[in-house]
């Protein structure tokens, strides 16, 4: 079958010789054909030789490669990189582990699978498509998952109606492609059990990306006063309830929310007496609350969704970085995060650093953060590492 040719402009193909699976529209000369959004384009220099096979879509970036090799993609095409994905997470004992159950299986352009996200809940797979392009193969993709699982897997749901491209377009359901309804499952992270609602819940049900640095901050939780703010399903906070915290104080604005948080901690410490769980704006918690806390996570939704609203997302980090370091005890440690892809790391740091800075107090340094190795960064595509955190001894 032939493509649309997308011809590049002189020198364009730089950054595809480095294997970067992007294809801005200002490096297109012309294009041969009439693609859709969503139709697989071949790629070639202004010379006419062959660059890379991906995705067209209307846009700043025009075409998403996930391959460099000439290829018809079919079926067995993408189950194979599902394989390839699968082995991966086996190799680093994820897939098959037996106190975790939910892990990522694609993590976009990290599986050179631009445009697709794919977490497991033990026997469902919930798969959101960023593109048009995933979402035309969304049946191929569920029935090649099912195959590469061999019986392991039952489900797939689909869940894109607020991830595909909003000027795309498309009129599509959220629903499952294979299998039914398994929503009460718990899900189990590390031996701690939840409840993942992939029905109504943010992103796939569960921010499957913080499960390392939940599990480092159970290590400090002995004895602590914590503060979980940003608290969504309460992660961190069943870990430290488990970490033998003194209390534990999760805070949300979103009431859902707050009631997901306390059927968690519910299901893994029933009767638990020193949780306390509020429905309320982060800034007005901080600026009200005693400084009664030596443990605090800042964990807050992306500020920057975009590059044009980054200096203001940098000075939301600035100021809530700041409220904390104000109040946290002597002593205290924070684990402070951002999700932001279009946020640096050195941008964050300056953002914390400047927070500190305003709040005169000695802070060290005591560990760096990233996202787990289920979200893997291509080494072509830096931009891939999104999740950034400082853990903090603040004196
Ligand atoms: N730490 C969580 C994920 C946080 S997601 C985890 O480990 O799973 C970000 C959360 O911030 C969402 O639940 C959202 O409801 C909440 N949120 C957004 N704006 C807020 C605000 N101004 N005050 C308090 N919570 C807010």
């Amino acid at each position: 079958m032939d493509f649309a040719k997308v011809i590049l402009k002189p020198k364009k193909e730089e950054s595809l010789q480095r294997f970067h699976p992007w294809v801005f529209s200002g490096a297109i000369q012309k294009i041969a054909g009439s693609p859709k959004e969503g139709d697989i384009v071949d790629v070639y220099t202004c010379n006419g030789e062959y660059c890379a096979t991906g995705h067209y879509q209307i846009g700043s970036i025009a075409v998403r490669i996930f391959t460099f090799e000439k290829t018809e993609p079919g079926k067995s095409f993408w189950t194979e990189k599902l394989r390839q994905a699968y082995e991966m997470r086996r190799a680093i004992g994820l897939a098959e582990s037996g106190d975790t159950d939910a892990y990522r299986l694609i993590h976009g352009e990290g599986d050179f699978m631009p445009g697709l996200v794919i977490d497991i809940y033990n026997k469902t797979a919930v798969m959101q498509a960023h593109s048009v392009g995933m979402h035309n193969i969304r049946q191929e993709l569920a029935e090649g998952l099912i195959e590469v699982f061999g019986g392991k897997l039952e489900n797939v749901y689909y869940k894109s109606e607020s991830t595909l491209p909003f000027k795309a377009n498309i009129d599509t359901e959220d629903g499952y492609l294979i299998g039914k309804d398994d929503k009460n499952y718990i899900a189990t992270e590390n031996g701690l059990k939840f409840q993942a609602d992939w029905l109504k819940g943010q992103k796939t049900g569960f921010f499957i990306d913080q499960r390392e640095n939940r599990a480092l901050l159970e290590k400090y939780a002995k004895g602590r006063s914590v503060l979980n703010m940003f608290c969504y399903t309460g992660g961190f906070s069943f870990y430290a309830l488990r970490g033998g915290a003194k209390e534990v104080h999760s805070v949300d604005s979103s009431a859902k929310a707050i009631e997901l948080t306390k059927k968690n901690v519910e299901l893994n410490f029933a009767d638990c007496k020193n949780h306390e769980a509020y429905a309320v704006d982060a800034f007005k918690y901080l600026d009200d609350m005693q400084d009664r806390y030596d443990l605090i996570i800042l964990d807050p939704p992306a500020f920057a969704k975009h590059r044009d609203v980054l200096r203001n997302a940098l000075q939301g980090y600035k100021k809530l970085n700041a409220k904390a370091f104000e109040k946290i005890k002597p002593g205290g440690i924070l684990f402070t995060f951002s999700c932001s892809q279009a946020v640096s790391k050195e941008q964050f740091r300056l953002a914390v650093f400047s927070a500190a800075a305003i709040s005169g107090r000695n802070v060290k340094i005591l560990h760096q953060l990233t996202q787990p190795a289920d979200h893997p960064v291509s080494i072509y595509h830096p931009e891939g590492e999104y999740l950034k955190g400082l853990v903090l001894y603040v004196e």
